[in-house]
């Protein structure tokens, strides 16, 4: 397709000002312009992280983000409209975000932020504070998202175990186990951290069953996507203390509703989706979108293509 005008759709400010991508695209040989949904159609291109109808009507549709579940594919494909994600962007981020919330566990630093609240001065019992050297994470997912945890929590001295399609090794993972292997998995390791794509395959992958097979002292980590987990089962799992503590990075319904009980669990760090967010987001995202500019006058085939 002819690529003339490219939209960066004023959805994207919910994670970086559209003026700064527009800014960063503007050696592009194509008009880049910063659109409301009133000009979506005066568009070739968008770069978006929400979902419009009248993207139909596009040849190509960039999200901003790696998850692209909210986009109906089939719809795509029968307007013959390309759709790209972001995958690839977000290893150190997310990494970092995970190996924090560990160093909370082990470093009670969220007790402490949570009293320091109160202006008190509470000291944690002499055996909940520990060291992550000796700890096992197991990370679903090795991809982007599980790769740059891998190499963030193994940096720190924690043994990483990964979870994926097939057996076969990836970098930084010291076992790798087949999905039907999941629970034998899970089932020793003192940290689960989740990071594959929401598929009908991973819908509700962790329920109640999962939270049985982890150990009483694992916490739980979700950095993914809120339906890969039945929510109610790891509320359930907490409560009941099947297992010790989750960091919910997301959520079945986001924002998370204020009367949910995850709030106010001790054990529970909850983040606003924000685990992959850095002031430079919107570069990173501006390169993927050059690299593909570039490819699409080459005659060559688009990275990250989803549909
Ligand atoms: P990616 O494509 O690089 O990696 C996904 C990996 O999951 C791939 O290796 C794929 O083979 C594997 N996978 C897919 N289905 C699977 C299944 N049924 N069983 C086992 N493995 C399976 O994507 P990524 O950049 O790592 O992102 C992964 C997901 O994390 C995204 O789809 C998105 O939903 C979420 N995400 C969240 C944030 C955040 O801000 N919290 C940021 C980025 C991505």
């Amino acid at each position: 397709f002819d690529l003339e005008q490219l939209g960066v759709h004023d959805s994207v400010a919910s994670v970086f000002p559209p003026e700064e991508l527009a800014d960063f695209l503007a050696d592009l040989p194509v008009s880049v312009d910063v659109i409301g949904d009133d000009e979506i159609s005066d568009c070739d291109a968008v770069v978006t992280i929400e979902h419009r109808e009248a993207f139909l009507e596009c040849d190509w549709i960039h999200s901003i983000q790696a998850g692209v579940d909210r986009f109906p594919f089939d719809e795509f494909e029968d307007h013959d409209v390309i759709l790209t994600n972001s995958t690839g962007i977000h290893g150190r981020t997310v990494g970092e975000t995970v190996a924090g919330y560990l160093l909370s566990f082990s470093r009670r630093l969220h007790d402490h932020v949570a009293n320091q609240q109160e202006r008190q001065w509470h000291r944690p019992e002499w055996d909940e504070a520990f060291t992550l050297p000796g700890t096992t994470a197991c990370v679903v997912g090795t991809g982007t998202l599980g790769r740059g945890v891998a190499e963030t929590l193994g940096s720190l001295g924690v043994r990483v175990t990964g979870v994926r399609r097939s057996e076969e090794p990836v970098p930084g993972f010291e076992d790798v186990y087949a999905n039907e292997d999941l629970h034998t998995a899970i089932g020793d390791a003192d940290f689960v951290v989740v990071t594959v794509p929401l598929t009908d395959e991973t819908y509700h992958l962790f329920d109640a069953d999962a939270f049985e097979t982890m150990r009483e002292d694992a916490s739980f980590v979700n950095v993914a996507r809120g339906s890969v987990v039945d929510q109610p089962a790891l509320i359930d799992a907490l409560e009941s203390g099947a297992i010790r503590g989750a960091a919910l990075d997301v959520f079945e319904d986001e924002p998370l509703p204020e009367e949910s009980p995850l709030w106010e669990m001790d054990e529970v760090i909850v983040t606003p989706h924000s685990a992959a967010l850095t002031r430079d987001y919107f570069r990173d995202v501006g390169e993927l979108v050059e690299t593909n500019v570039g490819r699409l006058e080459a005659d060559e085939a688009f990275t990250n293509r989803v549909v």
